[in-house]
């Protein structure tokens, strides 16, 4: 491994990691304000996972029926389980009209209703006036709209000249004496050479980490290597017990079937064709939200009434809508039911079980997209220089769970925010700060310890052990017994990490080499998670504790922080406050 001083050094304003819907939104803003900006993105951007989203994005434009953003924002209070801030909430759910505009004017090919206006269609949790009949807010472009959106960024961004690292892997953020985020070293893949990006700011916009679940419904490439990387800096994770099952994963699969299925008026039947919603959500019934549409689904099938040989699934009826809303409202989903289970699901029904789908939690930031961490003495403080949005951050607009459709909009409205606060940090601070060797050594080390020689246990396999266990341990219903066991398997598994060696030190498109750096990630991830879940004692949206299955707003109307020295866990206070309106007070969840 070369030494520190040897390495080459290329210098930007802006560094940002990750090429999703996040990074590329603040890349826009700031290479449009004629800043020196530097995406690294570990594939061709838009093969980033913002690509795959299918559904939509949620803003309250009325244009299927009567909404306000008042009424997103009630929503989306009341979808979090009460545990989201409202002031990033109120502000997430008045930036999605002009967001959603400016992304029709940059060029998204949305889908239109027959008066020209951009078609909207229903989703779960959504409601008119505060709790009322159910709204139709989520903006789509048929059922590829992450697609178009990335793509329609991606070109925006080439013509204001953003600066592209594709395919390097940003391994570790470089820190000076005074904790202040200078830079980042990254690999190119393809010549295995290190490389160090020298910048005034740094975004985090590295995405979730979905890969951390044996079931999932993400990329290969979402190993929360962004949330790793701040834990190693110091800075906690925050409310990482919510991780979000999709109720309608294909059985067996995990791939997505967008919930833009129910919301076409699709609906769940179990083994005895029964339409099981209608007991636990007896108003909004298959468009509940998700964590309670996934626990229909488990306790159906734990109860005996699956479907299928096994009994081990659930059925999504789309049969009923027509060929022509199935194949033109839906034809992404269409697809994957004719490659995955070789079906037409305007014929059949579609087997489905509840898969990993969205990081709640992740690298705490407040509504600028900076990114605060506990001061050593007293309340948290801003990180210098550091930012962090999109699905690796924690605003904290979801909560304890999100909203289908509001993270599309998430990403864009504070990937913006992180680009206009960037703006205002680069024009304050226009120096770079000086790197030291001293600085670099931390990520060199990171890197050498890759290149060990000999004997030891293959990446691959410590893997799958990793995902099996977080799946096993921390998945739908939680108890103590199950997560302590977990917690000290997990441990265990952490110490065999150190004895892993690469077979393969070549340093030409090396995967196992990236494959092992995303490894350290995942377990660093995958403690965060399992470490809050353990410590909250109570139900909470997707958070389900099968032994405190109430919610206890008396102790818990907090956000849990995972630190990763001692495996420490913090708390601080939910943000009731909203900017301008009144606050929504806590009440039951139903619906
Ligand atoms: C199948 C699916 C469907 C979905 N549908 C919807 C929907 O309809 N509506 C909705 O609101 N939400 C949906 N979501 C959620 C939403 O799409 C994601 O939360 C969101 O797109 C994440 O965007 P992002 O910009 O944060 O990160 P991503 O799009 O995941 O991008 C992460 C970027 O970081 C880069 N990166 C990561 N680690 C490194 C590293 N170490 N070095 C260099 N680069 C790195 C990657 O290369 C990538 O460019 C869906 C999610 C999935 C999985």
């Amino acid at each position: 491994m070369p030494a520190a001083r040897s390495l080459p050094h290329r210098h930007f304003d802006a560094l940002i990691i990750g090429a999703g819907g996040a990074g590329l939104n603040a890349a826009l803003r700031l290479a449009a304000a004629n800043l020196r900006v530097a995406v690294v993105s570990k594939v061709f951007p838009t093969r980033s996972h913002t690509v795959a989203a299918q559904g939509g994005v949620n803003a309250a434009l009325a244009n299927a029926l009567p909404d306000n953003w008042h009424w997103h924002m009630f929503d989306t209070v009341k979808g979090s389980d009460y545990l989201g801030d409202q002031d990033a909430i109120e502000t997430m759910c008045r930036e999605a009209i002009p967001t959603v505009y400016e992304l029709e004017h940059a060029g998204v090919p949305f889908s239109r209703l027959d008066n020209g206006k951009i078609y909207q269609r229903a989703f779960g949790g959504q409601s008119q006036n505060f709790g009322g009949e159910q709204a139709a807010r989520t903006c789509a472009a048929a059922d590829r709209t992450g697609h178009a959106i990335l793509h329609t960024l991606y070109q925006q961004n080439l013509r204001a000249k953003t600066h592209f690292f594709d395919e390097y892997f940003a391994v570790d953020l470089i820190r000076d004496d005074e904790g202040v985020a200078i830079g980042a070293l990254v690999l190119d893949i393809e010549s295995g050479e290190p490389l160090i990006i020298e910048a005034k700011t740094t975004l985090l916009a590295t995405g979730g980490y979905g890969q951390v679940f044996r079931t999932n419904t993400n990329a290969f490439i979402n190993t929360g290597d962004g949330m790793a990387m701040a834990l190693r800096a110091g800075v906690p994770l925050q409310d990482m017990e919510f991780y979000q099952f999709h109720p309608t994963g294909v059985a067996g699969k995990g791939m997505l079937i967008t919930e833009g299925a129910r919301g076409e008026g699709g609906y769940l039947v179990n083994g005895e064709g029964e339409r099981f919603m209608e007991r636990y959500a007896p108003k909004a019934r298959d468009l509940a939200s998700r964590d309670m549409v996934s626990r229909s689904i488990v306790t159906e099938i734990r109860e005996g009434r699956g479907c299928g040989p096994n009994k081990d699934y659930v059925l999504l009826k789309v049969d009923h809508l027509g060929a022509d809303v199935v194949h033109h409202r839906l034809p992404g989903i269409t697809d994957i039911c004719r490659v995955f289970l070789g079906i037409d699901p305007a014929k059949e029904p579609i087997p489905v079980f509840p898969t990993a789908h969205y990081a709640m939690g992740g690298i705490p930031t407040d509504r600028h997209a900076r990114v605060v961490a506990p001061a050593r003495h007293g309340p948290e403080e801003v990180v210098p220089g550091l930012y962090a949005a999109g699905e690796c951050a924690c605003v904290s607009v979801h909560g304890a769970n999100r909203l289908g459709g509001n993270s599309l909009l998430d990403i864009l409205v504070f990937g913006r925010a992180a680009g206009t606060d960037i703006l205002s940090y680069v024009a304050e601070h226009p120096n770079h700060r000086p790197m030291l060797d001293a600085h670099i050594e931390p990520a060199i080390a990171r890197l050498a310890r890759w290149e060990r020689q000999g004997e030891g246990e293959r990446v691959a396999d410590v893997k799958a052990e990793l995902r099996r266990l977080m799946e096993d341990h921390c998945g739908v219903f939680r108890d103590q017994p199950t997560m302590a066991e977990g917690v000290e398997k997990l441990k265990a598994l952490r110490e065999r990490v150190e004895g892993v060696r690469l077979r393969d030190h070549s340093q030409t498109f090396n995967t196992a080499r990236i494959e092992a750096l995303e490894l350290d990630n995942l377990v660093d991830v995958g403690m965060a998670t399992m470490m809050s879940a353990l410590h909250r004692d109570e139900s909470r949206g997707a958070h389900s504790r099968v032994d405190h299955p109430e919610r206890d707003d008396e102790r818990w109307m907090k956000h849990s922080l995972y630190l990763r020295e001692d495996d420490r866990m913090d708390y601080k206070p939910v943000r009731t406050k909203p900017l301008t309106v009144e606050s929504f007070p806590p009440k039951p969840r139903v619906y």
